[in-house]
């Protein structure tokens, strides 16, 4: 006697599960191939976003006005860098920074050492800054590709020294000094203390000094100005034993933009390079411009009964009068599930409510077929261009909506769009 699940015995008969194919004939195809009827240059032709709908696209011009709106606000002889680590925050290093290069930044900064490298296969020769120290075992790689290291132990000092000095090359280096955020860095009292360790070495060579602000974009500004007040008494304790601090640099985008006393030598812009407010306050500063959009086509349509539920987990129900219509953009691809329900896509111009738990390849937002005053009720059919992230018409949906809605921040969101979704450039 089988089991009953809800008063459901099962089938009596197994049989009712199965189905013949003709095996033979499956393993006949296999064997017996046509020619390829395709060649290698017809497939490739099949560009990006015709072989899957769904894409990023990257405004270089929004690049370019963030960069020169920043450039014109730093006083004449601060050089700007742009920091294009983690792929440029998700929006392509070599183009970002080739954009930024060349509409007034001039330095360059990267998080790992394979991340510069990019950049120099790519033919970028402007200086580029490694804002980490990496392992002893990269440092002929930093040296043959001329990424200049961050540097904070004495240990890694030395080996960098020693490996330059017996290729007859110099070890230019920036000193990284923690005044406060305590990630990285030699620690602003002890900074002469270094400095006596490691200048005996004759290869070495200080190009600049930095920090890194903790709450540049909080409202408080006590312990940012605490941590200004340390970093600048390391520079002040260089200077008077004769050192030359070099390029003198701390700002992030919201201290370059929040407190330009500190700006020095250098500033070093992120996430304002791409378009985003660091802080609610910076919005009345400067008028920055999102350069990433995500953009996706209707894959699927359909009328769903009232009460019937949409997705895994069926938490969505239909209202009835609405179509459902499915797009091929997952949190597999950084549309995070914890959005699931919380944000718009745009179609035609206005807002449509994604329902339904994201899965991991595809999702699913629901089109109001009821009509409202004089809108016309929108049709929406499969191939229909939808955006995800970005504007079309009146509507505007933005990664500061998203971030919100899912309790994060810009950054982690922007570099959530993975590469599986092609980026394409404008
Ligand atoms: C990432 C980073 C920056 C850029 O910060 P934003 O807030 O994105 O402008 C600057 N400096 C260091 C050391 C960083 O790690």
């Amino acid at each position: 006697m089988a089991e009953t699940i809800n008063g459901f015995t099962g089938f009596s008969n197994k049989g009712n599960f199965q189905y013949s194919r003709d095996v033979r004939s499956r393993h006949e195809w296999e064997d017996h191939r046509e020619p390829l009827a395709f060649d290698d240059t017809q497939l490739d032709a099949v560009p990006e976003k015709q072989r899957r709908w769904s894409w990023v696209e990257i405004d270089l011009n929004a690049i370019r006005h963030n960069t020169s709106e920043v450039k014109r606000r730093l006083r004449p002889g601060c050089r700007l860098m742009a920091v294009v680590k983690a792929d440029a925050y998700g929006h392509g290093a070599v183009q970002c920074a080739k954009a930024s290069l060349n509409s007034g930044a001039e330095y360059l900064g990267v998080a790992t050492v394979d991340e510069g490298i990019e950049l120099r296969k790519a033919g970028i020769v402007q200086p580029i800054l490694l804002l980490s120290e990496p392992p002893i075992t990269a440092i002929p790689l930093i040296l043959h590709y001329r990424i200049m290291p961050s540097v904070y132990t004495a240990e890694f000092a030395i080996a960098y020294a020693e490996t330059a000095d017996a290729h007859g090359l110099r070890a230019p280096y920036h000193l990284a000094i923690n005044s406060g955020m305590n990630r990285i860095g030699v620690r602003w009292d002890e900074v002469m203390e270094f400095m006596l360790q490691t200048s005996f070495h004759r290869a070495l060579e200080l190009e600049g000094i930095f920090t890194h602000f903790a709450t540049a974009d909080c409202p408080d500004s006590i312990d940012f100005h605490m941590q200004a007040r340390r970093f600048v008494e390391a520079a002040s304790a260089m200077h008077d034993a004769g050192i030359d601090p070099g390029i003198v640099h701390c700002d992030n985008s919201a201290a370059l933009l929040r407190y330009s006393e500190t700006n020095f030598d250098m500033v070093r812009l992120g996430i304002a390079l791409y378009g985003f407010h660091p802080c609610p306050e910076t919005r009345r500063m400067i008028d920055l411009r999102p350069a990433m959009s995500v953009h996706a086509r209707i894959t699927d349509v359909r009328s769903v009964p009232m009460s019937e539920g949409v997705s895994y987990g069926l938490n969505y129900r239909s209202p009835g009068s609405v179509k459902i219509c499915t797009v091929p953009v997952g949190y597999a691809d950084g549309l995070r599930r914890a959005l699931s329900g919380r944000t718009d896509f745009i179609l035609d111009g206005r807002k449509c409510r994604q329902v339904g738990n994201i899965c991991m390849d595809q999702c699913m937002f629901e089109v109001d077929l009821r009509t409202y005053g004089t809108k016309p009720r929108l049709n929406p059919q499969i191939g229909d261009e939808v955006v995800i992230v970005g504007r079309q018409g009146d509507a505007e949906v933005t990664i500061d909506d998203m971030a919100a809605a899912a309790g994060t921040i810009q950054h982690e969101i922007a570099i959530g769009f993975s590469h599986r979704l092609p980026r394409l450039y404008t």
